[in-house]
């Protein structure tokens, strides 16, 4: 425990990562030897991974719909080809401010994408970052990976690679993210020339947006084969041209197919200082427990945090959340501050559902 934590937010992680290890089934997996394939695949993702809205799809499901079809695994690409579908179910989301069609756009009211893909089986990753106008960075992030002997493209290279495969080009910012966007750039400065319009003419529904999110899912199959994928519009109102973690190997996920795989959501700054999903990965292989492992690498980017100099009353100012599932199907996620939760799917499930993840720091 760092000296930096008091003991009741840190039993408060306890208490939930225990009562999460506490049903029937997380039992039965702890103690499973990590070189053993589940039974049933096993889906998890951050919690736009599954609404209870069947109008809006699920990236959950939709993987595991592939996952369950014996298709899947005859391709030599099917799992990852299934998460890529999956969280392409978010990216088409206008809903989701946070990823693809709808993501609320950098500072300059453009929709700038990042997203990255692991495969465990061949160890390859493919990302893309400050994509523009095409909806599905995942799917352009394993493109990379598929038809290229490079693992990162960026900005226009990435664009028109994109188009090369024929993805269309697309306006991404809905008329709901560029009035969002709107009241945001007449709003946050005094010092510009913008004046911040009366409450009586804003629709209450772009006030005050600021959005963070990103879905990361991580997939394990019934062979024991895991792959990842995370996928974001990043940080609202961001600079042009930053990248986040999402699309940074090790850092917004990661997978390694004799372990497992994990990601990360939230402060991408924190998870790309910290090496987030490669460390949640590698604690796994030092057989620690995935909500553990999420523990843990939180206990380290809380002690960097109050050294980089994000920490107000005692604790990390922000929020980071981490998703982590073994190759036995074995599963945990864990958050910086009470209050998260992420999705979850077994080949067993009839649909995903939420769990609490558990937390560093409790609510006050
Ligand atoms: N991690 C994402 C980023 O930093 C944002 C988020 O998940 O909220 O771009």
């Amino acid at each position: 425990m760092t000296s930096s934590l008091s003991r009741r937010s840190f039993l408060g992680g306890l208490a939930a990562a225990s009562a999460a290890a506490a049903s029937k089934e997380a039992r039965a997996r702890a103690f499973a030897p990590i070189g053993a394939a589940p039974r049933r695949p096993v889906v998890i993702a951050s919690a736009n991974g599954w609404w209870d809205e069947p109008e809006r799809g699920s990236a959950v499901a939709t993987t595991m719909r592939a996952l369950l079809d014996p298709e899947t695994a005859e391709r030599p690409y099917g799992l990852l080809e299934a998460i890529v579908e999956g969280v392409g179910v978010t990216e088409s989301d206008a809903r989701d401010h946070s990823v693809g069609l709808g993501g609320l756009p950098n500072e300059d009211g453009v929709v700038q994408l990042d997203a990255s893909c692991m495969f465990g089986p061949n160890h390859r990753a493919g990302a893309v970052g400050a994509l523009e106008n095409v909806r599905h960075a995942a799917r352009v992030a394993m493109n990379v990976l598929r038809y290229t002997d490079h693992s990162f493209l960026v900005g226009k290279g990435a664009y028109e690679f994109a188009r090369a495969f024929g993805m269309p080009h697309e306006e991404l910012l809905t008329e709901e993210a560029r009035k969002i966007w709107l009241y945001w750039r007449q709003s946050h400065s005094a010092k510009d020339d913008w004046f911040t319009p009366p409450d009586a003419e804003v629709d209450p529904d772009v006030l005050d947006r600021f959005t963070t999110g990103t879905i990361h899912l991580s997939a394990v199959d019934a062979r024991g084969d895991v792959a990842s994928v995370t996928t974001t519009s990043g940080l609202s109102f961001k600079i042009p041209g930053r990248v986040g973690d999402s699309p940074i190997v090790g850092a917004g996920m990661f997978c390694d197919n004799d372990i497992g795989g994990a990601g990360a959501t939230g402060r991408g700054e924190e998870a790309i200082a910290n090496c987030g999903a490669f460390s949640i990965v590698d604690e796994m292989g030092r057989d620690v427990e995935p909500t553990e492992a999420c523990l843990n690498v939180l206990k380290r980017v809380a002690r960097h945090a109050e050294r980089r100099g994000f920490w107000k009353d005692g604790r990390p100012d922000f929020q980071l959340k981490f998703y982590a599932v073994r190759k036995d199907g074995a599963y945990g996620s864990a958050c910086m501050l009470e209050g998260g939760a992420f999705a979850v799917m077994t080949g067993e499930d009839e649909s995903p559902r939420h769990e609490e993840c558990a937390f560093l720091y409790e609510k006050r």
